[in-house]
């Protein structure tokens, strides 16, 4: 690891203006960027320690929603009373992340923000664009049996491996940012999150040194909530795809219906085709493959991740159906 400087910063005022200092970087859980630190991917020259910024809370906003400041911890949230009673789709991406520790660590802002796991990334000998613009990307042609199959692009494949985002995607959050120069601006995680296009190492639309303050849930949709993951392994595993869904029937019918996808993409893709042959048609299997086919349409596999395109339709049909009979 590289030497730096460290700061811790005692209000988000000073932090933001602390981090426009050049090479500087927030250091919230420090649990991802940490380990990019010790690999020599990130090489801040100065961290400003967030972590004890009073922004702990999950308070209720007049209209219903909730706001959960940045540094609340994982485990904070998922536990949360409120969290899991309108929010269940919420509490269970999270619990379905990482480990306990890892969760009494990961801060909802770092969580927003970490990066990729694609193994070229980590590997400093391999050519990755989102790592080093203009080396190449060695997942194209490679071993990519964890990449991405909807809005890749010639220049990355990568997917985000946030779950909590995904929850957060058909919820409708909106993401609080604050600048240096003291202004405040609200994101809706559907923009937040960029496609890889020419510029993969650009993934979100942050300025440098806006700090992530909060993220704003509206009130709760109607309808029945889930989260399902798929992975190798059944705990402290990424998503090879997860699908988060809220589900409103009526006498045998499906009134509205959200769909995003983790685990597909180099942000969590909410499916609008997907939603649309949902609404209003009869909730059966047919229906729900008739969704899950509009859904990946334009899906794309790389060669070892073919599979990731039928295994999303076939979870994003037992999601479904698990959510209409319950709901
Ligand atoms: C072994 C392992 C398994 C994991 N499994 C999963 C999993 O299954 N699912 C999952 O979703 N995640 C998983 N994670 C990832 C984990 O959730 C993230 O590492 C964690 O959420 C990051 O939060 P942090 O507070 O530690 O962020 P940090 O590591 O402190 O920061 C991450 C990035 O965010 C920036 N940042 C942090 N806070 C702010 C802010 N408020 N404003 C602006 N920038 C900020 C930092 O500068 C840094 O670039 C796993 C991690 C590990 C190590
Ligand atoms: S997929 Fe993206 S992150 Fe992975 S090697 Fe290619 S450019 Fe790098």
């Amino acid at each position: 690891m590289r030497s730096f400087t460290y700061e811790r910063a005692t209000d988000a005022q000073a932090a933001v203006a602390a981090v426009s200092r050049t090479g500087a970087k927030f250091i919230s859980g420090g649990t991802n960027l940490l380990d990019l630190m010790k690999l020599d991917i990130e090489k801040p020259s100065h961290l400003v320690d967030i972590s004890r910024l009073p922004l702990r809370d999950i308070e209720e906003l007049p209209d219903g929603g909730l706001r959960i400041g940045a540094q609340a911890a994982n485990s904070d949230v998922a536990a949360d009373s409120r969290v899991r009673t309108r929010y269940p789709v919420l509490s269970e991406a999270l619990v379905a992340g990482a480990s306990g520790q890892l969760r009494n660590k990961a801060s909802t802002g770092g969580n927003l923000l970490q990066r990729t796991r694609c193994p070229y990334f980590y590997d400093t000998a391999a050519g990755c664009n989102k790592r080093d613009p203009g080396s190449g990307c060695s997942a194209i042609g490679g071993f990519n049996r964890i990449h991405a199959v909807l809005g890749a692009s010639d220049s990355c494949i990568a997917t985000h491996p946030s779950d909590m985002a995904v929850a957060m995607t058909v919820l409708e959050a909106e993401i609080e940012l604050l600048d240096a120069d003291g202004s405040v601006r609200r994101v809706g995680i559907a923009d937040f999150y960029r496609l890889p296009g020419h510029t993969p190492h650009i993934e979100t639309v942050l300025r440098p040194g806006e700090m992530i303050t909060s993220a704003l849930l509206p009130p709760p949709p109607a309808g029945r909530q889930i989260y399902r993951k798929v992975r190798d392994r059944a705990s402290y595993e990424f998503a090879l795809v997860s699908v988060a869904a809220v589900v409103s029937t009526d006498q045998g019918a499906i009134g509205e219906a959200r769909v995003a996808f983790g685990g597909v993409a180099h942000k969590p893709w909410r499916s609008i085709e997907a939603e649309a042959a949902l609404t209003g048609r009869p909730a059966t299997m047919a229906t729900y493959r008739a969704a899950a086919e509009a859904a990946m349409r334009d899906a794309v596999g790389q060669g070892h991740n073919d599979f990731k395109i039928e295994l999303a339709r076939r979870t994003l049909c037992r999601t479904l159906a698990q959510a209409a009979r319950a709901s």
